[in-house]
């Protein structure tokens, strides 16, 4: 039987899709490219903006044929919409077979397991799959997702995700070095680590309390593994511990994601951020000063209500200052239940059109400045796809001789495009 898998929206829904296959797969799925060959399709959903939440309304809608045709066949719809939409997908799509929320990632084998109640078990196929997908590793890329936490305790005040993924719950770290092993020894060399405000992360080992610093370091003992990277750190938790871990591990990269959201105190203070823009920044500085050839990405958001075109003015001088190598913009979107929803939606939708064209422009040039800066030099790339890879600072090569996949080659930088750099392996 074969499982065809949607994951809509952030790494963390892409993350929580491959481990809610698991237990598909040991009731005898197997991955299908295919969704006219799949007996079953996974979606998972993201809410954090409307738009995200109406593709994945609108992509449930589209699959109501596909159900028809087979009504066998199980849609399951699973992640942060279906948290926070729950009933009303079962009322509007009564094709949908099942509805997961994102609390209930634990749960979801559970859940799965009664509402396919025994429709598979009788199947020969059915074991005849379990015993292949056991030997089939479920990921084999050079680079894997690692979910160290979920939820958020954070409220900023734009924010759904602690309503639907709620507070903040920690994985252990002998849990989190074993999944690491296991990533390892099906061809991973890099882990991206992943959380909400990842670097707020805190437990036990052997007695000891772990926060993130030290969970780097913990992990950065892992055979074979070459390089970590982590997102999202929340500026608040960055500190002298966290950045000397990434300077001092063997695993650690010259590359962070540190969303700001916005350049202009006022908007910081109204979004719930916890740090201003100087604080941020010097944050950034420090280091700077303690990874060489540190590079900056950055999350921003756009039209929040009340920013005026000076506070957007302040983004700007802000990404000029920063210097990001690139950034996911957002035009604001107001999200039912957060605290800003209440407050009105007041810059026009043209207004917030204009100022994403702008600060994308910028971060454009701040990006082709970086990529032009890497032009003649020699850069350690580890090879995701045999034509193309990511350098320990963050930047896509690509190259015309194919290379194994997971391999760490030289490539010396020939020349740049607008997103990446062009090589030839050294
Ligand atoms: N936990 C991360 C962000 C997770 S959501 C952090 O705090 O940095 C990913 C990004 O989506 C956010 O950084 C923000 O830029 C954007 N976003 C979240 N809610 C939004 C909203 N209501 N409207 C527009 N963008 C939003
Ligand atoms: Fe949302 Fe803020 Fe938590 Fe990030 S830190 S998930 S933006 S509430």
């Amino acid at each position: 039987m074969r499982l065809h898998t949607i994951s809509l929206g952030c790494q963390m829904s892409a993350a929580d899709a491959s481990e809610m296959q698991r237990p598909l797969a040991r009731r005898g799925f197997s991955s299908s490219e295919d969704p006219e060959q799949a007996d079953a399709i996974l979606i998972n959903t993201c809410t954090v903006r409307q738009h995200a939440e109406d593709r994945a309304v609108s992509l449930i809608g589209s699959l109501r044929e596909w159900k028809e045709k087979r009504p066998d066949r199980v849609l399951i719809v699973a992640g942060c919409a279906a948290e926070r939409l729950g009933e009303w997908l079962h009322q509007r799509f009564p094709h949908v077979d099942l509805v997961v929320g994102s609390k209930s990632i634990e749960e979801f084998p559970k859940l799965v397991e009664e509402a396919l109640g025994r429709r598979f078990d009788a199947l020969e196929e059915n074991r005849r799959a379990f015993r292949e997908v056991c030997q089939e590793p479920p990921q084999n890329g050079a680079s894997a997702f690692l979910t160290i936490m979920r939820g958020c305790n954070y409220s900023c005040s734009y924010c759904i995700v602690p309503f639907v993924r709620g507070r903040e719950l920690y994985r252990e770290p002998a849990t989190i070095l074993t999944e690491a092993a296991e990533h390892v020894s099906r061809g991973a060399r890099e882990l991206i680590l992943l959380g909400q405000t990842v670097n707020s992360y805190r437990s036990h080992f052997v007695g000891k309390e772990v926060r993130f610093a030290e969970l780097l370091r913990l992990v950065d003992r892992t055979e074979s593994l070459e390089r970590v990277r982590f997102m999202s750190p929340h500026p608040f938790y960055v500190d002298d511990a966290m950045v000397s871990a990434m300077a001092e591990c063997r695993t650690g990269c010259s590359s962070l994601h540190l969303p700001i959201q916005s350049g202009s105190d006022r908007m910081l203070k109204l979004m719930r951020r916890n740090y201003t823009r100087a604080s941020y920044l010097d944050k950034v500085e420090r280091a700077r000063r303690s990874i060489p050839d540190l590079t900056i990405s950055t999350d921003i958001i756009v039209g929040f209500p009340t920013e005026s075109e000076e506070d957007f003015e302040r983004t700007l001088e802000l990404i000029e200052e920063l210097r990001p190598i690139s950034a996911y913009t957002f035009k604001y979107s107001p999200r039912q239940g957060t605290e800003s929803s209440r407050w009105p939606d007041d810059v026009p939708t043209a207004v917030k059109e204009d100022r994403l064209e702008r600060l994308n422009a910028l971060v454009e040039r701040m990006s082709a400045q970086a990529l032009g800066a890497r032009v003649g030099r020699t850069a350690e790339v580890l090879c995701e796809e045999p034509l193309s890879g990511r350098t320990r600072d963050g930047f896509r090569v690509r190259w015309k001789d194919p290379q194994a996949v997971g391999r760490t080659v030289l490539v010396r930088i020939a020349s740049a495009t607008t997103r990446s750099l062009i090589g030839e392996i050294a």
